[in-house]
């Protein structure tokens, strides 16, 4: 016997990740009739395309290294405390909330809310997001969340562009006291439509006749507090609309700007309970006027009620939804923020109107004291009127305090050579504030007595803008103050929904997979949460290694030559990759470049993007197997070629199919001239198997949030990162603290830092083998679906080897002229199965797209294939009349558990309406509302908490 051992060093997070087993993925390939992944992927995989993954990493490493790893990197950032402010605030996250939202899947894994029914918990959140919002800002119109202060103000631009009556002009205007970061995006999004910004001193604004609109900054960014009620109103006598990015903790103490006469508020929740992260992910608020609503970008939550009658809420007006509009749209905003959002309004909800305005009012005079006291060791403040943050007057001192501050681990704003700045804060304390003072004095000078000072210093708000009305006066926010009842009411919401921590989530294009708690982890480490995106980069080392490596992760996994970090959705990543190929074009003395061909069968945010990005979208049609008709786009381009700029496609094809002809399709736009753009939302399909940036794209978007485990959510975070050949790396997005300062994106450097630890410790433990491991059996488990379900229902499109990508789509249409029954009524009565629907008739009305990704067990597949099938008997018992035509449980689903008890008039059994199968009586999900009706919630808009009174009636 030998006395050695060997180690045992197999890697289990591939297997964790992965749903089949080895025998489940042998009995699935004979299904399909193959004896190997190897022998599947080489038959899908187009011959032309084969072999061009140049995925070239390391193995992967255990989740317990792969963790020590990062830990060892994260450690490398340093804590200071910061004082930088300009948008980013330190903020306590209530605990409760860390724990029971940040860090719960049942939250953070659920999907955008498209399926209301499934969704009611976390849309209530959102509609208390709203609420919070219209009420802070005193606009009766807010929606559930966009990206970034930086992004929401540009959103702003282009609205009161489309609204405002001053219809000839181009100019808006924008005071020189926003945010820098907001600045230089604004001026990013103006530039491709022809708009000029205009930075000035709203003080020393003279005539405003040639304006369309305007953005204020509520405080301004230095701190002062300035009544804008006057300017507005030049502003409003020149048919000019005015946006005023206001901050919502100051709102609670200071006249908001609805009743100031602002036509649009937007801004930043961050401070509500959301950490730094290094600039992200946060959600920005973006609230109007009532006549503004069919204008607002964004998704808007509504009230509307169920079949029964009894109040459900929904997406409002989702027929609006960008990607309906396509080249019509006037936003391309998709994926946005949602649980940040929830985030902040859980704040809100926790804390309550009395202890916000507590807050604020510590966090104000603190302010006033140390601004006393600063004075009395010889520095001069430069505002009149504050309520957070300061300006000083340094002098040539300026350099020396920065020093000193650095020394002691503290992060000052740096203004200029003789001013700097500070922001206090919700964590500011009365040590910090007498530390403050003793950096300032000069060695030896006697310190200011804080208690002397207490007790003489007054409040520094103006008092002509002192807030008058009342806040948060609905019960929501008066009723879960202790921590018993916070962590009920999250219990309570979280319940209502169907997330991927109850059951797979077949969402085709969105790539629901699993979020490893391996992954999540570090998002939540201090040594990731804690910096500001602007401190200097000698703190942010750790995060320099972490995004230097995911960036180089990222370029092999894509076979592109540089990677941007910044975009931060897949929307603003077509964006930025639109921009570099205008940039590049302009840089070749191209300047007319502006033809951006599209297939039809394209999502709809790439039409939205090409005309943000000033281009003219000329549409080419796909052929009676779905695929792009190369003829047609040969024809086009040709006709176009003087002006082609770039080409947008979807591949493997937003029809589930690897098109053969993609490296001709390539050629033929660089041939006449333009630039490919490979939308990388279905990269799932190719990790390890083919690169776009190998056969033909110049830049691809990914989602994180698809593809590299970064949950969605609730409908965001995301992460739209882009890769680029290497001609197009000069134009990535920069930003003022990088090397290149141009064509911010967003409003920090690397978008939604703190969230891409996800995908390196994904890739990380993958490692090469496992990530085309991933998309193989993202391709077998998609390819069983499909082979298992298409004698009850037609696939729509596959390959010439009768095979389909990684997402499959079933057609509906021949069984609505069979039975009546529509997609919508599947979709429905899955839920009665505990399934959240596929993707519901995109890319083709009245079918089904189902994705299954990797990580869903074979046990969890035959349990969904049984529920679709079981739904097709259904359907069949409609068709031949053993059904009713109206009264089946197809047409009303899904069924509350409320239904059931009294009277039952339904031709059906209760058996057959909720436990249509026998294992469902196991873990049955009960849906909090019945079949929402979206028209009337349309016709009676309301978005934000019902009345009181109808809480009381109820
Ligand atoms: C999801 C998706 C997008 C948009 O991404 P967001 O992150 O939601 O902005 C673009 N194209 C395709 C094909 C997608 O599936």
């Amino acid at each position: 016997m030998s006395d050695r051992f060997e180690l045992d060093t197999a890697n289990e997070f591939i297997a964790r990740h992965i749903g089949p087993r080895a025998a489940d993925e042998q009995a699935m390939l004979q299904t399909l009739g193959f004896d190997s992944l190897e022998a599947l992927s080489a038959s899908v995989i187009p011959d032309s395309i084969k072999g061009t993954s140049v995925l070239d990493l390391p193995a992967g490493q255990s989740e317990a290294d792969a963790l020590a790893s990062l830990k060892a990197i994260a450690g490398r950032n340093q804590l200071f405390t910061h004082y930088i402010g300009q948008g980013y605030y330190n903020t306590h996250t209530p605990a409760p909330i860390l724990r029971n939202l940040l860090e719960n899947p049942a939250w953070y894994t659920a999907y955008t809310p498209y399926q209301p029914e499934i969704s009611q918990g976390r849309l209530e959140a959102l509609l208390n997001f709203q609420t919070l919002i219209s009420d802070l800002t005193g606009l009766p119109i807010a929606n559930a969340s966009l990206l970034d202060e930086a992004t929401a103000a540009a959103e702003a631009m282009t609205f009161c562009k489309r609204l405002s009556k001053n219809k000839g002009s181009q100019h808006f205007f924008a005071s020189s006291h926003c945010h820098p970061q907001t600045l230089d995006v604004l001026r990013t999004r103006a530039e491709p439509l022809g708009i000029t910004v205009v930075v000035a001193d709203e003080n020393e604004l003279g005539d405003v006749s040639d304006y369309f609109g305007a953005l204020l900054q509520y405080p301004a960014s230095n701190g002062d507090v300035f009544d804008y009620r006057e300017l507005i109103e030049r502003f409003h006598g020149s048919n000019a609309l005015v946006a005023v990015a206001a901050d919502l903790l100051a709102l609670t103490l200071l006249t908001p700007p609805g009743e100031f006469g602002a036509d649009v508020a937007i801004g930043t929740a961050q401070r509500f309970g959301v950490p730094l992260g290094f600039g992200g992910p946060h959600a920005a608020y973006f609230s109007t006027r009532d006549a503004f609503k069919r204008d607002m970008p964004g998704r808007l939550v509504g009230v509307s009620v169920d079949r029964h009658g009894e109040q459900a809420l929904r997406l409002a007006m989702q027929t609006r939804e960008q990607h309906i509009r396509r080249e019509k749209a006037t936003s391309n905003i998709c994926t946005a923020q949602v649980l940040l959002a929830n985030i902040a309004s859980m704040y809100a909800v926790y804390h309550g109107p009395q202890g916000l305005t507590r807050i604020a009012n510590r966090v104000h005079r603190l302010t006033a004291i140390f601004a006393a006291g600063v004075a009395q060791v010889g520095l001069e403040v430069e505002q009149a009127f504050f309520f957070d943050t300061l300006t000083l007057a340094s002098g040539p001192r300026t350099a020396d305090l920065h020093a000193r501050a650095q020394a002691q681990q503290i992060n000052l704003r740096v203004i200029d050579s003789q001013r700097l700045g500070l922001s206090f804060d919700e964590t500011t304390t009365v040590e910090a504030v007498k530390a403050l003072w003793a950096l300032f004095a000069d060695d030896g000078q006697t310190l200011p007595d804080f208690d002397a000072l207490a007790a003489s210093t007054h409040s520094r708000l103006p008092h002509s803008l002192l807030r008058e009305s009342a806040i948060l006066e609905h019960p929501v926010f008066n009723r879960y103050h202790s921590e018993t009842e916070l962590m009920r009411y999250l219990r309570k919401l979280a319940d209502k929904d169907l997330a991927l921590d109850r059951s797979m989530i077949p969402l085709g294009s969105c790539t629901m997979k699993l979020n490893a708690a391996s992954e999540m982890i570090p998002v939540t480490w201090a040594e990731f949460g804690s910096l500001h995106p602007f401190a200097p980069a000698s703190q942010s080392t750790g995060y320099k290694a972490m995004t230097d490596e995911l960036q180089a992760m990222l370029c092999a996994a894509t076979g592109y030559d540089a990677v941007s970090l910044q975009p931060n959705a897949g929307s603003q990543g077509e964006y930025a990759g639109l921009l570099a190929i205008r940039a590049y074009h302009q840089s070749r003395g191209d300047n007319d470049r502006d033809v951006c061909l599209i297939p039809s069968s394209a999502h709809g945010t790439n039409p939205a993007t090409a005309q943000m990005a000033g281009m003219r979208v000329v549409v080419t049609a796909c052929d009676a197997r779905g695929n792009v008709d190369i003829e047609d786009l040969r024809a086009k381009a040709e006709e176009h070629r003087d002006r082609l700029a770039a080409l947008m496609i979807t591949y493997p094809s937003t029809h589930g199919v690897f098109e053969e002809g993609i490296r001709e399709i390539c050629a033929i736009v660089h041939d006449n001239g333009g630039q490919v753009y490979i939308d990388g939302a279905n990269m799932n399909a190719m990790v390890g198997l083919c690169a776009p940036g190998k056969f033909g794209g110049d830049v691809s978007h990914l989602n994180l949030h698809k593809t590299f485990c970064i949950p969605h959510g609730g409908g965001g975070p995301g992460v739209g990162p882009i890769g680029v050949k290497a001609h197009l790396a000069p134009f990535l997005p920069g930003h003022a603290h990088m090397e290149r300062q141009e064509g911010a994106v967003c409003a920090a450097p690397f978008g939604s830092a703190s969230i891409l630890p996800i995908t390196w410790m994904y890739i990380r433990m993958m490692g090469g083998e496992g990530l085309k491991r991933a998309s193989q059996m993202a391709i077998l488990n998609a390819n069983y679906i499909a082979r298992r379900l298409e004698e009850h229902y037609p696939v729509l499109y596959t390959g010439s080897n009768g095979l389909v990508a990684h997402e499959c789509i079933l057609d509906l249409r021949p069984l609505k002229d069979s039975s009546g029954i529509t997609v919508d009524d599947v979709a429905k009565r899955l839920i009665d199965f505990g399934f959240h629907a596929p993707t519901m008739s995109f890319p083709v009305a009245g079918t089904l797209m189902i994705e299954p990704t990797e990580s869903e067990s074979k046990e969890e597949l035959d349990r969904f294939c049984t529920a679709m099938i079981a739904i097709r008997e259904e359907i069949r018992a409609v068709e031949n009349g053993t059904l009713d035509k109206e009264d089946n449980p197809l047409k009303n689903a899904p069924h509350t558990a409320a239904e059931l008890v009294g009277q039952w008039n339904h031709p059906y059994s209760r058996e057959q309406a909720v436990y249509p199968v026998a294992s469902l009586v196991d873990g049955k999900y009960w849906p909090p509302v019945g079949r929402v009706d979206n028209v009337y919630g349309d016709r009676n808009l309301v978005c934000a908490c019902p009345s009181i009174e109808s809480y009381q009636q109820a």
